[in-house]
C-alpha cells in the first residue's frame, strides 16, 4: 500500500505547522508542499495532516 499527500494551497495558510514532519516545506510563496507526493511508509505525514489548522493537507491510500 502507499498513500497520496497532498496540500491544498488554496487552504494552506502558511503556518508552517507541517514542517515538523520532514515531508513538507515552505514553497517561496508561503505555501506548504510535500516533497514526497507518494510515500509507502505515512509516518509522520498523518501529524501533519492531523496538525494543520485549515484541515489542508490530504492524505489518500493508493
Ligand atoms: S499546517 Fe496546514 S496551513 Fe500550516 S503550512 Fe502546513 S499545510 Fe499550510
Amino acid at each position: 500500500m502507499s498513500f497520496k499527500i497532498e496540500v491544498d494551497k488554496e487552504a494552506c495558510i502558511g503556518c508552517g505547522a507541517c514542517t515538523s514532519c520532514d515531508n513538507f516545506e515552505l514553497n517561496d510563496e508561503g505555501k506548504a508542499a510535500a516533497k514526497e507526493k507518494e510515500v509507502k511508509e505515512i509516518g509522520c505525514n498523518q501529524e501533519a495532516a492531523d496538525n494543520c489548522p485549515v484541515n489542508c493537507i490530504k492524505i489518500e491510500e493508493i
